[in-house]
């Protein structure tokens, strides 16, 4: 084969792992709700959905307790009262889910400024810019999850990987209230044991078809020689291959809304300890100095500012601020970045390790913008 005809199967950029996406579910959310509204409901089987008095519909969401009887999304109310005869159903009180589900995509906004919103109870987040490993990215989802509890007292799910679909996969895989990640490196031990229908698009038929050939699992799949799945399947059986390995088939276009990745930042470790918050500004103002100087030289505007601290106990936090407008303002980062350390204030200035400030979302300035911001 030549290399030609190798690149209408895959190209390179398919196989670059090097963004980390967040992707977080609700457990049962509309069920979830309801329990917490009326604590009376979380030990029995409950469904949201259909007609209660008509037992007609489908079956919306339903709890965990529903779900051991075999219940789930999408069933006829009917088969449910079937297989659980005392289920307690409720019509669902929808003003209440939407208003919740603003209230946590507003505390996901807050942990990357790069989001994208899948459903009333799913979203993914753009990490990449945001931690600078899965370490961090752990600490992250760890903080965001106490943070929804915090604030609505419903439980998520996350899965972190380098690409959405692998971190979907991953969130599926720990429920309720799980937390999985898959690095670049671990993508083949997580995928190979699952079963083949765990990919998005792969149903009840495909699953027939790919078992003639003793598919039944994604590591049997992406044993398989991709020129034969391709000669077999078509380009859905290759699309399908390159998912069960971790390929990111998407578009760029479809990835994400707003995402950018060019950032500039500055970290800085202290050696020495600084006992009051004064003294450790003066580190933090000369770190948004350096920033600010190299956006200058390139001609750069930002959208986006965030601010790193790591304690001496290795704690690491990252907040991030995004304007609505592009800027180059330097008043603004040091603004930003003064608020965002207000959240700090009760702790230690002596504890801290490291500091680092980030703006990110840039775009260069062309030359119109750049004769407005001489006026100003
Ligand atoms: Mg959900």
């Amino acid at each position: 084969m030549t290399l030609a005809n190798q690149e209408v199967y895959f190209s390179e950029k398919e196989q670059t792992f090097d963004s980390i996406i967040l992707y977080m579910d609700l457990d049962a959310f509309f069920a979830a709700v309801e329990m917490r509204e009326n604590p009376e409901l979380s030990d029995v089987p409950l469904v949201v959905g259909g007609n209660p008095k008509t037992k007609q519909g489908v079956v919306s969401t339903c709890n965990y307790e529903a779900r051991k009887y075999g219940i789930h999304s999408g069933m006829p109310i009917n088969q449910a009262l079937q297989l659980c005869p005392h289920l307690t159903m409720i019509r669902g009180s929808f003003k209440l889910y939407n208003e919740v589900s603003k209230s946590i995509m507003k505390i996901l906004e807050y942990y990357s400024p790069t989001m994208k919103v899948a459903g009333n109870d799913e979203a993914y987040l753009d990490l990449t810019e945001v931690v600078s490993d899965y370490e961090e990215a752990r600490t992250l989802a760890v903080e965001l999850k106490d943070d929804i509890y915090a604030t609505e007292r419903l439980t998520c799910s996350i899965g972190i990987a380098p690409t959405k679909i692998l971190a979907k996969i991953a969130s599926e895989t720990d429920k309720p209230d799980g937390l999985v990640i898959v690095k670049p490196l671990e993508i083949a031990d997580f995928m190979n044991p699952l079963k083949i229908t765990i990919i998005p698009g792969v149903g009840k038929k495909s699953a027939e078809l790919f078992s003639k050939d003793k598919i039944f699992t994604c590591g049997d799949l992406a044993k398989f020689p991709y020129q034969l799945i391709h000669q077999k399947f078509g380009k859905y059986g290759l699309k399908t291959w390159k998912l069960v390995r971790g390929y990111n088939t998407e578009k760029t276009e479809d990835k994400f809304l707003n995402s950018e990745r060019k950032s500039i930042s500055e970290e800085r470790t202290f050696f020495e300890r600084y006992k009051t918050w004064e003294e450790m500004w003066i580190q933090i103002d000369s770190t948004i100095d350096t920033i600010i100087a190299r956006m200058k030289v390139k001609h750069m505007s930002y959208k986006t500012i965030t601010l790193k601290i790591r304690f001496k106990n290795f704690e690491t936090y990252t907040r991030a601020h995004s304007l609505s407008s592009y800027n180059t303002s330097e008043k603004h980062v040091r603004t930003v970045v003064q608020k965002l350390l207000e959240e700090f204030e009760n702790k230690k200035p002596e504890d801290i390790r490291l500091v680092g400030v980030k703006i990110s979302n840039l775009r260069k300035i062309d030359n119109s913008q750049k004769t407005l911001t001489q006026f100003f």
